[in-house]
Order: C-alpha cells, then structure tokens, then sequence
C-alpha cells in the first residue's frame, strides 16, 4: 500500500551560499503508513521543527522529495496549497494561530476557506469543538482572553475542523502548566484512538512511550535511530540516543 506520507532524500539549507549556511534536514528517508502515530525526539536544533514543516509544505525542500498519497506535493502551487488542507499542522506555539475576534470565527476559518457552505462550515466547528474539547460557550469570546491551555485547544479544533488526514504537532505542550499539559495530550490520545495518522514532535517521552507506534530520533539534521517505543526506550542501539535518554529521563 502507497504511504500517506514518503520523504525521500530530503535535505534542507537554511541560508544557502552565506556565511550562514545551515544544514537542518540532510537526506531523510521515511514512509508513513496510514493511521500510524510517530513521534519525533531529538535535542533542540536537531532539525524536528524543520522536518515536520517540509510534510505539509510549508517549506519547500532544497533537494528531495515529500510525497502525499504518492504524489510530490511541490509538483504544482495548487497541489501544494491543498496539501496544506489535508495535512495540518499545530505550531509550537498554536496560539499565534489564532487570529480571529472570536472563537468560533477561529475554529471556522480553515472551513470557510474551503469554500465549505454556511451549514457544512457550521457542522464542522461544533464537531471540531466538541473534540477538541472546546465548550461552545466560549464561541462568542475573544481567543486572546481565554488561557493558554484553551488557546491551544482552540487552535487544535481548528485545524481538526479542516478535517485533515494527517495531523503535525511541533512540541503543542511547551510552556503549559501540567494540568494543561494533560489536557493537550489527552485530546491528542483521542484522535489518535480514533486512527488519525499523527506526526508529533515532543519533549513529553511518557507521551512518546505511550501513545506512538515509532519513536523517531533525530540528531543533527538526520534519522539517527528509530523503533517501536518498547525497543527505543529499553534497548537504545547508538550512544548519542542513549545520552539523550540519559538526559531527558
Ligand atoms: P529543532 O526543531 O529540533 O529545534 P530546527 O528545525 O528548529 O530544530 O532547527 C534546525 C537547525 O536549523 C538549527 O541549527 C537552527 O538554528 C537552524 N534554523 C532553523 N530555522 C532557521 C531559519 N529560519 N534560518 C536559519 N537557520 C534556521
């Protein structure tokens, strides 16, 4: 069967031809089944954040390919633009995502730019709501004022109401407080269980460990070592993966 989701040879430079020349991303390989969960571990500046951009389109790859369904998606502007409604993503800090008056006009902006129609947009932000556990109490309120942990179940229910077939997280629990933390992952558990094909960049390794079917870890710019959490976790194979273990455990 295709991968949703085939990296191939995928390499990024930031800056290319300056002093400031980086190499993030260099020759990545990886095929992502349908319904699968990966999570993504690696140092900061490791190359997570810049991976995880390249599997929506978001930036454009400096050689290699990202295919979606077997097709590269850099292969017209519009293939690209609609990838970005089939593979969403939630930033580090999701609630820069927002930028609406109101919630629901929010949770309902990637819909109606779908040229969905009034009811179907409205169908969409309730169900997208009730997942991500938004109470739609709050829908007439600005997004600005509600806290971190409803900001980012917010901006989670947005892209959810996009109905995507693939979802990227880049770290969605960092600088929360642990009840909020809670909060992030479990609604993340649920559409996980619910067979979403997620792409999920963490710190949170109890997270990693419980809920992915890979563990991926990336170390410079590659894939340094990957398994199943139960093989990751207990029986690392590189010394750089164990002394990130060591670390962050
Ligand atoms: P991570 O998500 O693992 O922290 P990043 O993908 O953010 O890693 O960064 C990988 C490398 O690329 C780092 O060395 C970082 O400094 C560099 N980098 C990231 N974004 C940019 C950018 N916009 N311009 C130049 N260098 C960048």
């Amino acid at each position: 069967m295709t991968p949703i989701i085939r990296v191939d040879h995928l390499r990024h430079v930031y800056s290319a031809g300056t002093p400031f020349e980086k190499v993030a991303i260099d020759d990545i390989h990886l095929d992502i089944p349908a319904g699968q969960f990966v999570g993504i571990i690696g140092h900061t500046g490791s190359g997570k954040s810049t991976f995880i951009q390249h599997l929506n389109g978001l930036i454009a790859p400096t050689s290699g390919t990202v295919y979606f369904d077997g097709q590269d998606i850099h292969r017209s502007k519009e293939a690209t633009r609609d990838v970005r409604f089939q593979v969403g993503l939630v930033f580090q800090y999701p609630e820069h995502q927002l930028f609406e008056e109101t919630v629901y006009k929010d949770i309902a902006f990637g819909p109606k730019n779908a040229r969905l129609s009034a009811e179907e947009v409205d169908e969409r932000v309730r169900e997208a709501a009730r997942f991500a556990g938004v109470d739609e109490s709050l829908f007439e309120r600005s997004p600005l004022e509600l806290s971190g942990g409803q900001k980012r179940r917010i901006a989670i229910a947005g892209v959810i109401a996009m109905e995507p077939e693939v979802l990227l997280f880049d770290e969605p629990t960092s600088a929360l407080d642990p009840e909020m933390i809670n909060e992030v992952l479990s609604c993340m558990k649920d559409l996980a269980k619910d067979g979403m094909t997620m792409v999920c960049v963490t710190h949170e390794m109890g997270f990693a460990r419980e809920v992915s079917d890979r563990v991926i870890f990336m170390d410079h710019g590659v894939i340094l070592e990957e398994g199943t959490p139960e093989q990751f976790f207990t029986n690392p194979q590189h010394e750089r993966t164990k002394a990130f273990l060591r670390e962050i455990l």
